[in-house]
């Protein structure tokens, strides 16, 4: 993993980044978070985010963040960006402040169980693969709305948008395209159930630009920041 000073350069690099692709379509580079991607990481690399200031950290195993959390002493946003078995819902409401894989009503509604029986509202997110991609975990785009329909009807659940992770291809349009049809889901459930649905969780090192330019509102960033993953 990099040294601080260079996740330092790394993160001003990647923040200049958003705010160019913001810039050449429009947008103000304020709606777009930075999440910084811990996963495969020791714990010092999520002290690196906090002591630069981000708001967030992003995790994909559950374990990995139940043996990192506790050797972090300040506090930060956890949040699960990695597939989720239902026999880890309970430990994953207890660790973390917003799930972003959320792709399917049997997990949903464990999670609505175990943050019932938790007190509290858990921010989630629904993870659609809208690029198709076999090897991607997701809901269809067809089967989005009963699995938006399910969250709507969980008392502790509060959904905040759509998450996607875009196949991973030479050619940056594929990524693009799935980005798109991501935002397009999202207008189209937005309006059909007359809810805001603001957040749009895509784009990582590699496609940041492309997802901004789709409408993104949270890049999620590992090497980038804190170099390649052994
Ligand atoms: C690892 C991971 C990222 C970050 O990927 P980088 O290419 O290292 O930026 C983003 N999103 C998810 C879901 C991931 O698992």
């Amino acid at each position: 993993m990099v040294n601080y000073p260079q996740f330092e350069d790394n993160a001003n690099r990647v923040l200049e980044e958003i705010a160019r692709a913001c810039h050449s379509c429009g947008r103000d580079p304020d709606e777009v978070k930075l999440l910084a991607v811990t996963k495969s990481h020791p714990p010092e690399a999520v002290d690196f985010a906090i002591r630069f200031g981000f708001e967030a950290i992003g995790e994909n195993r559950v374990q990995e963040a139940a043996d990192k959390k506790p050797l972090v002493q300040k506090r930060i946003r956890w949040e699960l960006i990695g597939h989720l078995q239902s026999n880890k819902a309970k430990l994953a409401v207890s660790l973390f402040d917003r799930i972003q894989s959320v792709d399917r009503v049997k997990l949903l509604n464990a999670l609505n169980r175990y943050a019932g029986e938790q007190q509290k509202e858990l921010p989630v997110l629904l993870q659609v693969n809208t690029g198709e991609d076999p090897r991607k975990f997701g809901s269809t785009s067809t089967e989005a709305a009963d699995l938006l329909q399910a969250a709507l009807n969980c008392p502790h659940i509060l959904v905040q948008g759509l998450m996607t992770i875009a196949p991973l291809d030479e050619d940056k349009s594929v990524a693009a395209i799935a980005f798109e049809r991501l935002r397009k889901l999202r207008d189209e459930l937005s309006a059909s159930f007359g809810i805001p649905l603001p957040e749009l969780s895509m784009g990582m090192s590699g496609d940041m630009a492309e997802a901004i330019r789709a409408g993104s509102t949270c890049v999620r960033v590992g090497t980038a920041l804190y170099g390649s993953r052994q």
